[in-house]
C-alpha cells in the first residue's frame, strides 16, 4: 500500500490532529515521537475518534539508524515532519538545544529520505520566521527575518529544504507556515495540552475559564490597535490538519517546492479572544491589564490566498468554534490525557 505516512512528532498537538484528519482522508498515520512533550495516551484517544490505534514507534527523529530501520521496514509513501521544539524564551536561553532538535533532526530526517528515496515531505514551519513584519497581510514573499533561535531554527530548515528541492528537482517538499494554532478536535478527545506553563494565549484563557488559574494577565493594552491589545491570526488546529492532507495531495500532483502561510487572514486582539471565549464557555474571564511582553509585536495576520490557489485549502473554522472546541477539551480533560473523563 503506498498511503502510510510517516508522522514525526504525530503525538503532539498539531501532528495528533493531523492524523485524525489523515486517517479521514484515507492515509495510514505511522508516528514516530520520543514523547518529550507529548502523553502517549493520546494514542487511545485517536483510536476512539478514527476506530483505529494510529500506528506508533517511540524514538527520536535525530536517531539516524532508527530511521533506516522504519524506511526499511514499512512502506513510507511521505513525510511529515511536526517534531520540534517550540518554546520561544527556552530557545533564547538554550540555543543549542533547539538548533540541535530542530536543525539536525530536520537534516537526519532528510538524510534518511534520501537514503530510503522517499521524496515527498511537508515541513512545520512557522509565521516566527517572518520576524516584526513589515505590514499585514503578510505574504510568503515577506523578507525573513527571524528574531529568536526558534525561529532562525525554522527558517535554517527551509532554506536547506529549498537547497535540497533545487539540487534533487524530484523531491515534492511542502514549507507550511503555520500562524497562531488553536482549538481542539470537536469530539474533545484529543487537544493542546501544554506541559509546565503555559506562555500561549488560549490555553492561558482556557485555564481561567476552567478555574484553574484565578486570571489573565494581558500583556499590554496600549498599541495602535482597536482596543489596544496585541493582534495575532489564530487558526483552528483542525484547518491546520487539512491543511495538511491538502499539501499532501497537492505534493501527488507533481514534484517541486511550496512555501504556503497557513492562515485565516484575520487578526483578532487578545479581548477579541477574550470575549470568544466568555461566549463559548459561558464563564467570566477575570483579567488584569499589565506591561507589554518584551519582544512582542503589536499585530499581524497572514494572507493565506497563496494557500488557497494552490491547495484549493482555506481555514473554515472561526473564533467562535475555536474558543467551543477549546473549552469542550478543557472541561472534559481538565489535567490533559491524565484526565480520564472522556474516555
Ligand atoms: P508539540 O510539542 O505538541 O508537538 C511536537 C512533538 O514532537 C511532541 O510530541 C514531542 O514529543 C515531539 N518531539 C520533539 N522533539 C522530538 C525528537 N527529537 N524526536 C521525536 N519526537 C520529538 O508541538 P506542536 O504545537 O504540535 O508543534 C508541532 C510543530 O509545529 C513543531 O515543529 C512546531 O515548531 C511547529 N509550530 C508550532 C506552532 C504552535 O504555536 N503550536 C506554531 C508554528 C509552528
Ligand atoms: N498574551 C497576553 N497574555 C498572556 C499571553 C499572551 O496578553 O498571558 C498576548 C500576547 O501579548 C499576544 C497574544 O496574546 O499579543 C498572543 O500571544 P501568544 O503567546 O499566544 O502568541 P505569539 O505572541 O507567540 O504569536
Amino acid at each position: 500500500m503506498d498511503n502510510l505516512i510517516l508522522v514525526t512528532g504525530g503525538a503532539g498537538f498539531i501532528g495528533s490532529h493531523t492524523c485524525v484528519a489523515l486517517s479521514a482522508a484515507g492515509y495510514r498515520p505511522l508516528i514516530l515521537d520520543n514523547l518529550n512533550n507529548s502523553d502517549v495516551r493520546v494514542l487511545e484517544r485517536l483510536a476512539k475518534i478514527t476506530g483505529r490505534p494510529p500506528s506508533f514507534i517511540k524514538g527520536d527523529v535525530r536517531d539516524r539508524t532508527l530511521l533506516d530501520r522504519i524506511f526499511r521496514e514499512h512502506n513510507i509513501s511521505g513525510v511529515m515532519h511536526f517534531a520540534g521544539l517550540k518554546a520561544v524564551g527556552d530557545s533564547v536561553t538554550d540555543p543549542i538545544l533547539y538548533y540541535g532538535n530542530n536543525v539536525t533532526g530536520a537534516l537526519v530526517l532528510a538524510e534518511a529520505m534520501q537514503a530510503a528515496a522517499v521524496k515527498t515531505l511537508i515541513f512545520s514551519s512557522s509565521a516566527t520566521v517572518y520576524g516584526t513584519p513589515e505590514r499585514s497581510p503578510i505574504p510568503e514573499s515577506a523578507p525573513c527575518r527571524p528574531a529568536n533561535p526558534y525561529g532562525r531554527s525554522k527558517r535554517m530548515v527551509e532554506q536547506m529544504l529549498a537547497d535540497l528541492q533545487h539540487s534533487q528537482p524530484d523531491w515534492r517538499i511542502s514549507l507550511l507556515r503555520y500562524f497562531n494554532p488553536v482549538g481542539a478536535h470537536q469530539s474533545g478527545l484529543i487537544g493542546e495540552h501544554p506541559l509546565g506553563n503555559p506562555n500561549n494565549l488560549m490555553p492561558l484563557v482556557s485555564q481561567v475559564a476552567v478555574g484553574v488559574r484565578d486570571q489573565l494577565a494581558v500583556h499590554g493594552n496600549d498599541y495602535p490597535t482597536h482596543d489596544g491589545t496585541g493582534i495575532r491570526d489564530y487558526v483552528h488546529v483542525m484547518d491546520l490538519a487539512e491543511g495538511h492532507v491538502a499539501a499532501l495531495r497537492h505534493a501527488a500532483s507533481g514534484p517541486g517546492l511550496v512555501t504556503l502561510n497557513l492562515s485565516t487572514g484575520q487578526g483578532a486582539s487578545v479581548l477579541d479572544v477574550v470575549k470568544a471565549f466568555e461566549r463559548a464557555s459561558g464563564q467570566r474571564i477575570a483579567y488584569e491589564v499589565g506591561p507589554r511582553r518584551p519582544g512582542d509585536v503589536a499585530a499581524y495576520w497572514g494572507d493565506p490566498s497563496l494557500a488557497q490557489v494552490t491547495l484549493g485549502w482555506r481555514a473554515r473554522r472561526g473564533m467562535d468554534q475555536m474558543c467551543a472546541d477549546t473549552w469542550r477539551w478543557q472541561q472534559q480533560n481538565p489535567q490533559g490525557y491524565e484526565s480520564d473523563g472522556a474516555l
